[in-house]
C-alpha cells in the first residue's frame, strides 16, 4: 500500500513520485490539462499522457493552512487563484519555478484531514484521482476543463506509446558479448500458480512469459541466460538457488507479480527487492527505474531490502522484481496484454544490461 511518509524535519510529507518515460522540455506547455474537485472530496486530474507528477502534503503553519499540492512538468501560462468553499480555502495554480506547474489546494483551519490514508491512483495514462476529504463537509464542485477522457485521447496515447517504443524501449545497451551469464527465475509454477488476479489472471503464466522474452532479448545481446523453469512446472525454492549457485552466473533475477490482501483493486504499483550488497541494490535500482517507465501511473513502491529465500541464498547479486499487482485495476488490465509484458521484459533486460555494462 502506498501511503504518505512523514518526515518530521520538514513537517513535510513527500508523497509519490511517478517516473515516466516522457520528459518534457523546459519550454513546453503545462502537462496539466484539466482538474476538478467533486462534492465527494475527490480530486481528479487530467494531464498529458505519461506525465511525471509529484504530490505533497504539508501541515498548516503560521502562514498557511494545510496544503496539498501537485507539481506537473511544463510551464503554466496564466497563474491564478480560485476561491474555495467548504473545507477548501483556495486553489492556486502557479509556476514554482521555470518550466513547472503547481496546483495547490489550501484547506481552511480546523479541517480534519487524514493524509496518511491518501492514495493517488492513476486511472490510465493521463488521468489521476485522489480522495482528499469526506462528504461530511458540504462542498460544491470546483474545477477547470474536462477531466473525463475524451475519445480522441485514446488515439493520442497509442501514438505516444508507439513513439516511446521506438525511442526508449527498443534501445537496449550493448555489453561485451559472451562475457556475462544471468539466471532468470520465473516465480511459482505447477501446482503453485502464485497470485491469482482480476479475471483469474495467474502470476505463474505472466512471469514465465516475461522471463522468456527477457531471455530472448539478453541472448540477442550476447548474454548467456538460464531460466530456472521454462514451462509450468513445480519447482521448489532450493533448486532455483542451486541452479544459480552451480553456475558462474553474474546475477540472479526472480520475476514475480503481486497480489494485495483483500484483493483491493485500488492497490497497484511496482517494487524491486534485493537482499544484500551495493551490487544487488544497484541492480534493483536499474530495473526498478526501467519498469516504472513502462508503467505510467502505477505507483513506485521503491527498491527495498527483502529476505526472500531465493535472493537471500543465492551467492551472486540477486533481486526479486514485482512487476505489478494482478489484483490492481490498473496493473491487471495491463499485465493481461502481451504488449505490456513485452515492454516489461524490455525494461528488465535494459536494467540488467545497464548494470552489467556498469559493474562488468
Ligand atoms: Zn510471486
Amino acid at each position: 500500500m502506498i501511503k504518505f511518509l512523514g518526515c518530521k524535519l520538514f513537517r513535510y510529507l513527500s508523497v509519490f513520485l511517478f517516473l515516466n518515460s516522457s520528459i518534457l522540455p523546459v519550454k513546453s506547455s503545462s502537462a496539466l490539462a484539466a482538474w476538478g474537485i467533486k462534492t465527494n472530496g475527490v480530486l481528479e486530474l487530467r494531464t498529458k499522457s505519461n506525465s511525471n507528477l509529484k504530490a505533497y502534503f504539508q501541515k498548516a503553519n503560521q502562514i498557511y493552512g494545510d496544503r496539498f499540492w501537485v507539481d506537473f512538468p511544463g510551464e503554466l501560462s496564466n497563474p491564478r487563484i480560485i476561491k474555495g468553499n467548504g473545507p477548501i480555502k483556495e486553489i492556486r495554480l502557479g509556476k514554482p519555478n521555470k518550466g513547472k506547474t503547481r496546483l495547490v489546494i489550501e484547506f481552511k483551519e480546523e479541517t480534519y484531514l487524514e493524509p496518511l490514508t491518501w492514495q493517488m491512483v492513476g486511472l490510465d495514462q493521463n488521468r489521476w484521482r485522489i480522495k482528499l476529504f469526506s462528504p461530511k463537509y458540504s462542498f460544491k464542485n470546483i474545477g477547470e476543463g474536462l477531466v473525463e477522457k475524451k475519445k480522441g485521447n485514446i488515439k493520442a496515447n497509442q501514438n505516444l506509446s508507439q513513439k516511446n517504443k521506438n525511442y526508449s524501449y527498443l534501445k537496449l545497451p550493448e555489453v561485451t558479448r559472451n562475457k556475462f551469464e544471468v539466471v532468470i527465475d520465473p516465480g511459482h509454477g505447477g501446482p503453485d500458480p502464485g497470485a491469482i488476479g482480476i479475471g483469474g489472471i495467474r502470476e505463474t503464466d505472466v512471469v514465465l512469459e516475461v522471463s522468456k522474452i527477457i531471455k530472448k532479448l539478453l541472448s540477442e545481446r550476447g548474454v548467456k541466460v538460464r531460466l530456472t523453469r521454462t514451462n509450468d512446472v513445480d519447482l521448489d525454492l532450493p533448486p532455483r538457488v542451486s541452479i544459480a549457485n552451480n553456475t558462474d552466473a553474474d546475477i540472479f533475477v526472480s520475476i514475480h507479480a503481486n497480489a494485495s490482501r483483500g484483493k483491493r483493486r485500488d492497490i497497484n504499483g511496482l517494487e524491486t527487492f534485493f537482499y544484500r550488497g551495493w551490487k544487488g541494490r544497484l541492480l534493483a535500482k536499474r530495473i526498478q527505474k526501467q519498469i516504472l517507465r513502462v508503467s505510467p501511473g502505477s505507483p513506485d513502491r521503491g527498491v527495498k531490502q527483502g529476505r526472500f529465500y531465493v535472493i537471500k541464498n543465492t551467492r551472486m547479486p540477486a533481486v526479486l522484481v514485482e512487476i505489478g499487482f494482478l489484483t490492481g485495476r490498473l496493473d491487471a488490465r495491463r499485465l493481461e496484454k502481451i504488449t505490456h509484458r513485452k515492454r516489461l521484459a524490455y525494461a528488465i533486460a535494459k536494467g540488467i544490461l545497464e548494470y552489467l555494462d556498469k559493474v562488468g
